[in-house]
């Protein structure tokens, strides 16, 4: 598997998903079904998004992408009822 579960990616048409949420095809290429790389979210995307109002979170379990400081960016699950 080349994507970590413990990440979130940026895939075709800024979908976000987690490594555990994407489908297979990006979790064992890297690529999603569209042939588009996926790209890990990093710092600045987490800051562009909250410029705009919005969090980056998984839209498949919810895992929110936070910042560390001082050890980039790591995400947090979170539980979501609905
Ligand atoms: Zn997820």
């Amino acid at each position: 598997m080349v994507l970590d579960p413990d990440t979130l990616y940026l895939g075709d048409n800024g979908r976000c998903l987690c490594g555990r949420c994407s489908g297979a095809t990006a979790q064992y290429t890297g690529r999603d079904i569209s042939g588009q790389k996926v790209e890990p979210v990093t710092e600045s995307t987490i800051l562009e998004f909250a410029r705009m109002g919005f969090r980056v979170r998984c839209e498949g379990c919810g895992a929110l992408a936070i910042i560390i400081k001082g050890n980039g960016v790591a995400i947090e699950a979170e539980v979501q009822k609905s």
